[in-house]
């Protein structure tokens, strides 16, 4: 049976050296959040983000804009605060309503303050492997659970299923500056099943329920579901998780596995905002 990775009680780990540090700066952490529209899912995760912030010695501010903002009144909201000193971290909450240019919205973002770590100059500092980029924190938020159970991925077979700018793409980026050896599947792999199981570290981006079953998995594979699917009231991932955790070695749950990780990185990632500000 699966040893379970769980992400809950190392992100509280986390967000308690995040708080440490936090308190070492001569001026506390300021995050400023972008909520654009009434989505429901996204106001519960600013809702999210803020509870972490205020616990972690981070300040955090949300902007609201009405659903029908243009992107001409995002942008000037972006360029405030991209040149308020007192603001270190700038996070625009995604998705964002579909007659806004979510491209350029990632470029606007001062690189900076780009918590997210979704400006082109963060993505190729990542990609170059220096230690001040911003990395995605759902990608770094992974590299820190596999780090947690001591699995060094140098030489493993790591398959990303998912290729998205925000998770997939980083991910598979990390795996092989980590020296493992990378394939990424998406929608247009042919024959999925023929990847994954082939994986010694299976990670699973894509959103739909039961994707990934027991005979796609390798025995003794680290399993990590990055998928959130809504399944009436329940929150499940991508992995039939009951019948591969029977065959993994690790295993990550929905919730409670990668979602409290990616909050942890956000903040993490304000502070290094704050120093790189900083000098
Ligand atoms: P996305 O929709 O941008 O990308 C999905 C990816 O899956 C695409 O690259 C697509 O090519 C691929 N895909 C679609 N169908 C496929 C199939 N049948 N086989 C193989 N690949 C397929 O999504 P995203 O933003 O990368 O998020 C992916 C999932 O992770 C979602 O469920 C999202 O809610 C979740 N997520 C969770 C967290 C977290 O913190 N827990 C953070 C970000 C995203």
């Amino acid at each position: 049976m699966a040893k379970i990775i769980d992400g809950k009680d190392l992100a509280k780990k986390f967000r308690e050296e995040v708080a440490a540090e936090a308190k070492t700066l001569t001026v506390k952490p300021h995050l400023a959040v972008i909520l654009v529209g009434d989505d429901p899912a996204s106001h519960t995760y600013v809702g999210m983000k803020e509870k972490a912030c205020k616990a972690a010695n981070v300040e955090s501010t949300v902007h609201r804009l009405p659903a029908e903002a243009t992107q001409d009144e995002l942008m000037m909201l972006i360029d405030g605060l991209n040149s308020d000193r007192g603001v270190n971290g700038i996070l625009v909450q995604m998705p964002l309503p579909s007659h806004l240019d979510q491209m350029a919205i990632f470029g606007a973002v001062k690189r900076e303050k780009d918590v997210d770590g979704f400006h082109p100059t963060n993505i190729g500092l990542m990609n170059l492997g220096f230690a001040e980029a911003l990395i995605p924190c759902t990608p770094a938020g992974i590299m820190e659970m596999l780090k947690s159970i001591d699995y060094p991925l140098k030489g493993k077979h790591v398959v990303v299923v998912g290729r998205s700018n925000v998770v997939g793409k980083p991910l598979s980026t990390l795996a092989l500056l980590a020296d493992a050896t990378v394939t990424t599947c998406h929608r247009h792999t042919e024959n999925l099943a023929h990847f994954t199981r082939q994986a010694d570290v299976l990670i699973v981006a894509v959103g739909k329920v039961n994707l990934i079953t027991a005979d796609m998995v390798k025995p003794g594979a680290v399993v990590i579901d990055v998928g959130t699917n809504r399944v009436g009231d329940k929150l499940v991932g991508d992995v039939d998780y009951d019948a591969v955790a029977t065959l993994a070695s690790f295993i990550t749950p929905v919730p409670g596995g990668v979602g409290p990780m990616t909050i942890a990185l956000l903040l993490k990632n304000t502070v290094l905002a704050a120093k790189i500000q900083n000098g």
